[in-house]
This record gives C-alpha cells, structure tokens and sequence, in this order.
C-alpha cells in the first residue's frame, strides 16, 4: 500500500510550526510495512488544497491529512476533501453529542461553530477524539482510503495509535520480527542480505543503524497467521545463515539485556573501570531492572593518578605506554578483577577527542580490556565521529566483547 501524508496549515509551510505530525505518523506506518511515497504540506488556501487532494488520489492508495479540523473559517480540510470527492456532509448526532459532553466535562460552553465539526461526509466513519473536539473520519472511497486528523499532536497521535492504526490493520495481519545484530556496520550487513533485501516484496526487509549497532526489521503480510508467521521464520533462518555471529537477539532486546540475562544464567558478577567512556557503559547496565545480581560495580578512572590508586595499575606502565594504550587497559582490567573478585572486570582508555590526538594515537583510538579468571586480553578500536559517537562506539564494542566472550 502506497501512503501520502498530507499537513494543512499556513503554519506549516510558514515554518512557524514544526511538522511533527508527519514524521510521527511516517514512522508508524512504516512500522507495519505501508511505503510513505510521499509528504506534502499545503496552507488553508482551498484551491490549492483540491490539487493537492486530486494528485493524491493519484500516485497514493492511503492519504492521511492532519489539520484543518477546528471549528474555524478556515478550518477546512473535510469540507474540500468532501467536495473533491463528491460526497455530501451530513450531521452526525453523535460526534455532536460527543462535542457536547466535551464542553460539559471541561465545563466550558459550546460555540455555535463547534456544530459544524459534528459534520461528518455521508458513509464514513468518524473517530473519537478524547481530548478535544475535532473528531477524526475515515473515508473508504473507489478503493482507497483517505483518513483526516487533528493537528495537535497529542490529539492526533492518540487518536492515530488507538484507533487509526487498528483500522489500518484490519485488512490483512501484519507482522514483524526484530533481529538485533553487533560488530557488523549497516553497509556490510545491507550487502550480506542484498539479494534477500532486494526480491522481497513479502516479507519485505530493512536494515536500521544505531551507534554500534544494526536491527533488521522483517515485516511480513497476509491474510493468514500461520503463513505470515510461516514466511516469517524462513526468513529468519535465511538470514541466521548468513550472519548469525552477528546476531545477538531475535526478540528486538538492548543488548545490555542479553548481557544480564547472560550473567545471570551463569551465575557470574561483573565490574567496569572506565576512562574514556566515563560510565557509559556501567549507567546503560544500570538502566536493566534487577542488575545488582551480577554488577558490582562501575568506577570512573579518569586519571592516571585514579587508575594507580583504584586499580593499582603500574606507574611504569603510564609512563613507557601511556594512559590509552593496550598495556594500560590490561592492567587496568586486571587490577580491578583482583581488587573486586568479580568473574569479569572490563577496562576502557581511548581518546574520545575532539583534541588530544596524534598521528600515533589518532582521536577514536580505544583499548577494551577484559580479566576473567583464566583470560586477560586488550583490544584495540578506530573508531569515527565526535566525541559521544565516539564514547557510544566504544560502549557497543564493549558490549560485543562481553557477548562473544559469555
Ligand atoms: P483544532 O481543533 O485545535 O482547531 P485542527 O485540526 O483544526 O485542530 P489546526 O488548527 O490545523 O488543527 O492545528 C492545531 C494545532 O496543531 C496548532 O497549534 C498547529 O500548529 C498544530 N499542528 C497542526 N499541524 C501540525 C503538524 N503537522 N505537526 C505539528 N503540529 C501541528
């Protein structure tokens, strides 16, 4: 299904309001597959409203307009898309009963030309708007589907969630699956399942990169649960064969979740030092409910003098390497694993930028150590961008280590 979203409003195009309606309701449909081809933004002039309407009914099956719903002059998206359309606008005497038990609850009183939002076109259905008086239509008309909302967004964005998207939905099950990968940049993945990503028209598959990660969304239509869920899983398991070192989740989790349950399942606590992340890494771990059954602890060693003290790294060490480099993270890891009697206790030191870099230590230059029991190892990252890309960057390596290592 093709999708056209359509803004009315001077404001709009007058930049004094940002359209957020738009990026809003984009976002949801392409969650459940349907294209948005296109946005269009138009001012309260009728006539230009009446083109835009006759292009979309056009090029798009859906059109979507938010806007122009109020009880105003020119307020007057349903009248132009009524007469486009060629259909009559009839009282409904119950979207004016709602108007009216609005006025009540809010115990102000009703302007005569809030009757006019009671006016619905003749055979569509109107939507219930909760927390205002502009009630929201939806028109099946020659096969497509024009849908009018509200411009506030917490007006539109309700309505849309509850009652638009079930709407929507009702014609076909839509289903989708979240695969969450780590270590493998978006570009490297895309051409991994170029082939796969290109034929598909049903399930169709697209990639979406984070800071240091990659989720795969497969979203698959049909009229049946079972072959929806059928074409769901042979997907899947086409994609598992191609790149299931990557994979770190089927069920669209955060890897620190993955990490915990991990942890748990293993019976094994963990500590962090961190420097150039500067407690990133332990404040992402905190974010999961329950982690004190496998953190210990976070402690930010910025300084060369903390990580002498805390960590019991050699000053030696510092001054021949450096704060950022592998030796330095070795010990750091190593110093925090004996102090704390943790199963794994990880180190970062980089150079998170914008200064302090050299062409022997170049900014984005990160060591992760990690000390377990019977294996302390350092490894080096480049990694690009500014200095919390950077700091996000080496948090997500971090977090691949541990995965590959538990
Ligand atoms: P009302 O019942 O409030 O009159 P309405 O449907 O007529 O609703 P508008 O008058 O067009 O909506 O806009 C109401 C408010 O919503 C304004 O503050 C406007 O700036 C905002 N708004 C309208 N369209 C958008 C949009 N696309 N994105 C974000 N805000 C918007």
């Amino acid at each position: 299904m093709k999708a056209e979203i359509i803004s009315v409003g001077t404001e709009i195009i007058l930049g004094s309001t940002l359209n957020t309606n738009t990026h809003y309701i984009t976002q949801q449909l392409s969650e459940i597959g349907i294209d948005v081809l296109f946005h269009t933004s138009v001012g309260d002039d009728p006539n230009i409203l009446k083109d835009v309407i006759k292009i979309g009914l056009k090029r798009a099956d859906l059109l979507i307009f938010t806007g122009g719903l109020g009880p105003t002059a020119d307020d007057m998206t349903k009248e132009i898309v009524s007469e486009t359309l060629g259909i009559k606008l009839e009282l409904n005497p119950a979207v004016e009963n709602g108007i009216k038990e609005y006025f009540y609850k809010i115990n102000r009183p009703m302007s005569s030309n809030n009757t006019k939002q009671a006016y619905i076109p003749k055979g569509s259905k109107f939507l219930v708007n909760e927390i205002g008086t502009a009630p929201g239509i939806y028109i099946e008309w020659n096969k497509k589907i024009l849908i009018l909302l509200p411009g506030p967004p917490r007006e539109m964005e309700l309505m849309f969630h509850n009652q638009v998207m079930p709407l929507i939905k009702q014609n076909s099950i839509i289903k989708i699956k979240t695969i969450n990968t780590i270590g493998i940049g978006e570009s490297t993945l895309e051409m991994a399942l170029k082939d796969l990503i290109e034929e598909k028209e049903n399930p169709t598959i697209a990639t979406y990169a984070k800071e240091g990660s990659v989720d795969i969304k497969i979203i698959g239509k049909g009229k049946n649960q079972e072959k929806v869920n059928a074409l769901l899983e042979e997907t899947v398991k086409k994609i598992d064969s191609r790149i299931s070192q990557y994979i770190y989740s089927y069920n669209d989790e955060a890897i620190e979740e993955v990490l915990y349950k991990k942890l748990k399942e293993k019976n094994m606590k963990i500590a962090f030092c961190e420097s150039c992340t500067g407690g990133l890494i332990t404040n992402r771990f905190t974010q999961i409910p329950g982690i004190s059954e496998v953190l210990d602890r976070g402690i930010i060693t910025y300084s060369n003098k903390s990580k002498i003290e805390e960590l019991g790294v050699n000053k030696e060490t510092l001054d021949r390497h450096g704060a950022v480099s592998k030796q330095t993270a070795l010990e750091m890891a190593t110093g925090l694993l004996n102090k704390t009697g943790v199963d794994i206790a990880l180190s970062t030191t980089g150079i998170a930028g914008p200064s302090g870099g050299s062409k022997e230590k170049p900014i984005g230059l990160v060591f992760i150590g990690i000390a377990t029991e019977n294996n302390s190892y350092a490894i080096e990252c480049t990694l690009s961008g500014n200095r919390i890309s950077i700091q996000n960057k080496a948090t997500s390596k971090a977090f691949d280590e541990l995965r590959r290592i538990l």
